[in-house]
């Protein structure tokens, strides 16, 4: 069993300002110490006025993708943790980087531990790391492919045998390659974005049901283009509807065992998926068609996820969340 060194923080303002400089300070010092050629991100070098006040206040005028690693995205500098995971344990697929991250960190803040999955970017797993660290837990890496069915049944089969337990399954992993055509979308790929986005959810959720007790929840990220669709992402728009569909049959399935199974539906968010998938033309357009018409930031996602995981959630099953800038789908 894993030993809850964690106490939920008391506000102080003082404490809080403290605490957001010394982590302002470590992250520009991490990524300008660790920063190599094999790791350049290309465009978004330069840094630019993209940082935000203590109070969360954010200047929304430009984005890049180191960026991406400012504290301020990650977390809201505002935000209040109060123990509402605490003692729980929680995998995130994803979790490395983007709003995988953001959940990671604020997770730990609430008192989890946290297994994180990724593919391959390991300076970005290490950072994630550094920072649930400095939130006083635990946090392990899992590094690997999760279309592979073996890896994710071993992943839950360790974090149990590490962890002594597992309460909360993040399927937040997903992959998108854009198109314009159905035409250019190859069999290979259709099944790729299936096995990654889909069949990953299934694994994971699966042997992760073997170890699952009472008051455990799932939550699986799916995608606002699952409910108005993409003219672009035709086989990623279809994996989301598919999670959808599997978030709501499986939470039935579960109801009456006490495990929640909800969903997240982002809209369009500024993460290393949209810098590394999309051209400049869109990104320079990204996000500009919502009714808030900006793109949102990790740090506005994650709080939905430690909201259903939570007791504030217990009533609440086979449900999406939709956070993207205000557009109404159904
Ligand atoms: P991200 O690039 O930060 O995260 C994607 C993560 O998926 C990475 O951590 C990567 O390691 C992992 N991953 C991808 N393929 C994998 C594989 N084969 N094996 C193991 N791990 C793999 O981007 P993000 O935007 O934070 O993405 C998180 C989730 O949010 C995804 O499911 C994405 O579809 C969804 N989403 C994102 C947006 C957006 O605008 N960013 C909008 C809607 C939904």
């Amino acid at each position: 069993m894993i030993s809850d060194k964690h106490t939920p923080h008391q506000y102080k303002p003082d404490a809080c300002k403290l605490r957001y400089r010394l982590a302002r300070n470590f992250i520009d010092q991490f990524y300008t110490s660790t920063y190599d050629a094999t790791d350049d991100p290309g465009e978004g070098q330069q840094r630019l006025g993209v940082r935000s006040n203590f109070l969360g206040q954010f200047n929304f005028k430009s984005m890049t993708r180191e960026a991406l690693n400012e504290m301020d995205i990650i977390v809201n500098p505002s935000y209040i943790p109060s123990g509402k995971l605490k003692g729980r344990v929680a995998i995130i697929t994803g979790g490395d980087s983007g709003i995988g991250r953001s959940i990671a960190v604020l997770y730990a803040k609430e008192g989890a531990d946290i297994a994180i999955v990724y593919l391959k970017n390991g300076r970005d797993a290490q950072f994630t790391r550094k920072l649930v660290s400095a939130e006083g837990k635990i946090c392990r890496l899992y590094k690997g492919d999760i279309s592979e069915e073996s890896f994710c049944r071993d992943v839950v089969r360790s974090v149990v045998k590490d962890f002594g337990l597992l309460s909360i399954l993040v399927n937040n992993a997903g992959m998108h390659v854009p198109d314009s055509s159905l035409k250019d979308i190859s069999s290979r790929q259709f099944k790729r974005t299936f096995d990654v986005n889909m069949f990953s959810f299934y694994y994971f959720t699966h042997e992760a049901l073997k170890f699952m007790k009472k008051g455990s929840s799932i939550i699986n990220t799916a995608s606002v283009v699952a409910f108005r669709g993409s003219d672009h992402l035709i086989d990623y728009s279809a994996s989301k509807g598919a999670i959808v569909s599997f978030t709501r049959s499986l939470s039935k399935n579960l109801a009456t065992k006490g495990i929640r199974v909800n969903a997240v539906a982002p809209g369009p968010v500024w993460t290393p998926l949209i810098f590394e998938s999309f051209s400049k033309s869109h990104i320079a357009e990204f996000g500009k068609e919502n009714p808030m018409k900006r793109a949102g930031l990790p740090r506005e996602v994650a709080p939905a996820y430690v909201f259903l995981a939570s007791e504030d959630a217990s009533f609440i099953s086979g449900q999406v969340i939709h956070v993207n800038g205000g557009e109404i789908v159904d």
